[in-house]
């Protein structure tokens, strides 16, 4: 056993405590990363984020799906192999982690394999697979950046064939025929709807009446359009009795007595604090009514010098938000004065089509009782959509009636989880929707949506 030495140690080296580590370490910090995989990167580079987004990709290349407006010759997506897939997973995941390598060998951060146990508030032992101690560190603040996992249920017959959740799914990499996917959350929405172009006949079923219930229930609705244009099919008001694997199928029995068979199941009702072996009783830190480390503004548990970040503590559970918990967090470690985490955000679904956005709902401000305007533009009013053949879409602005500040940007189509920072950007300071009239924006582009949809708004002020 070695015993050592930090100012900071970070468990886990997802994006919080890639972000958390690198910043302490530019402050002159020693600093530890402990984390259990093999390699550095976290459950985003292994099983969330970069593999979703990279699969969606080669999806949409591979079945030139933004051509198909254009062209009769097309691939036959039947000739789409898992290894095309694969191949350009696993080199972006290379590249990748080769970056997260040479980041931490840049600014001096330690990077040891083990799994980490609290002993004490200021020391941490870290195990191997065979629980055998391999380093006891004393340190003066802690980072627990430990993530979450899916929350599975022990009734579900979890395989790595057929009955799968988001991280079995990428070890066992396939092009089934048909899929039910039990849950319309972001994961659940977001593979459903890359398998639909390859020709897989996708089932989403959810308890509520429609998916992905915390959007703008207008961009809801367009998506959920788009997506039954795309093959999909959805099942609502459905809660699942029993998932069992029958032979080579997944088989679900609903409450309500029907049933559905699939090739595959991925099941994506949610997930859980990462917080297993890690000693919390041995903090005093104790998790709260969902089983996520409770924080304050500043990231701190209920001991001041052991922080939690990322999705450990619970939502929005995205890697940007993560990225940026675990900078404040370590600036505020290191004495530095920071500013707390914005209130003004984005969250992308990198469903197809994609969706992003920013602020409040139309439904939201109804509630709040605001008196505000709404500005659209649709895809096919802008010329950038006719030339790359996506005319599927939506830009809707929310803006005050009286003064004109923007209270929401929301988005459905091509491109938006990039052109969603021009909206973002504008409300963080605290821009008027004719701010958009007045600008000129490049032509032919997607953002050319923010003048159109401001332009319709404000004229429906002024007349
Ligand atoms: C399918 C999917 C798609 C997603 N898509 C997006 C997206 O498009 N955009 C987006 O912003 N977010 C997305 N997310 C969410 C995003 O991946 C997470 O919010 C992000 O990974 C959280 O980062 P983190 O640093 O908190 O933890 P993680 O990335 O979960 O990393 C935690 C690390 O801690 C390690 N660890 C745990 N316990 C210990 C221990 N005791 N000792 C040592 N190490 C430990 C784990 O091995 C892991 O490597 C997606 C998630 C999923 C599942």
């Amino acid at each position: 056993m070695i015993e050592m030495t930090a100012d900071i140690v970070v468990i886990g080296s997802g994006p919080a405590g890639q972000k958390a580590a690198i910043q302490a370490a530019k402050l002159n910090k020693k600093v530890i990363v402990v984390e259990k995989l093999q390699a550095p990167g976290g459950n985003c580079l292994y099983y969330g984020t970069i593999p979703s987004k990279t699969i969606r990709e080669a999806i949409v290349d591979l079945t030139r799906f933004n051509e198909r407006n254009f062209y009769d010759i097309m691939p036959d997506v039947g000739e789409i192999s898992v290894d095309q897939l694969g191949g350009r997973l696993h080199r972006v995941l290379d590249e990748e982690r080769t970056i997260i390598w040479r980041q931490f060998k840049k600014n001096n951060i330690e990077l040891l394999q083990g799994s980490a146990r609290f002993v004490d508030q200021n020391h941490l032992e870290i195990t191997d697979d065979s629980n055998v101690v391999l380093y006891k560190i004393q340190s003066s603040y802690f980072m627990i950046a430990t993530g979450s996992k899916p929350r599975n249920p022990l009734d579900v017959p979890f395989d790595t064939e057929v009955i799968l959740d988001s991280t079995r799914m990428l070890k066992a990499l396939k092009i089934p025929k048909t899929a039910i996917v039990l849950g319309g959350g972001i994961i659940g929405a977001e593979y459903a709807s890359f398998f639909a172009p390859l020709g897989t006949e996708v089932t989403i079923v959810d308890k509520r009446d429609h998916i992905l219930p915390m959007l703008d229930a207008e961009i809801g609705i367009h998506l959920q359009t788009a997506l039954t244009d795309l093959g999909l099919k959805f099942l609502g008001n459905k809660e699942p009795a029993l998932v069992e694997r029958r032979n080579d199928h997944a088989y679900v029995l609903f409450k309500d007595g029907s049933h559905i068979e699939a090739d595959v199941l991925l099941y994506a009702l949610g997930r859980e604090a990462s917080i297993d072996g890690l000693g919390l009783e041995n903090l005093g830190v104790f998790v709260n009514a969902k089983g996520y480390i409770p924080v304050n503004a500043l990231f701190q548990t209920a001991i001041p010098t052991v922080y939690a970040i990322g999705d450990v503590i619970g939502g929005p559970s995205l890697a940007s938000t993560s990225m940026e918990q675990g900078r404040l967090a370590a600036l505020h470690a290191c004495g530095v004065e920071t500013h707390s985490f914005p209130e003004v955000f984005p969250i992308g679904i990198y469903t197809i089509p994609e969706i992003s956005c920013c602020g409040y709902t139309e439904e939201q401000l109804k509630q709040l009782g605001y008196r505000y305007e709404v500005g659209r533009a649709y895809y096919y009013e802008i010329a950038r959509s006719h030339i790359v053949g996506s005319n599927v879409g939506l830009f809707k602005i929310l803006f005050h009636s009286d003064t004109l500040e923007i209270l929401g940007v929301h988005i459905v189509g091509r491109a938006a989880t990039e052109v969603i920072h021009i909206g973002q950007v504008a409300m963080s300071f605290g821009a008027k929707v004719n701010y958009f009239i007045d600008q000129v924006f490049n032509y032919p582009t997607f953002a050319e949506g923010y003048r159109i949809a401001a332009l319709n708004g404000y004229n429906k002020i002024r007349h």
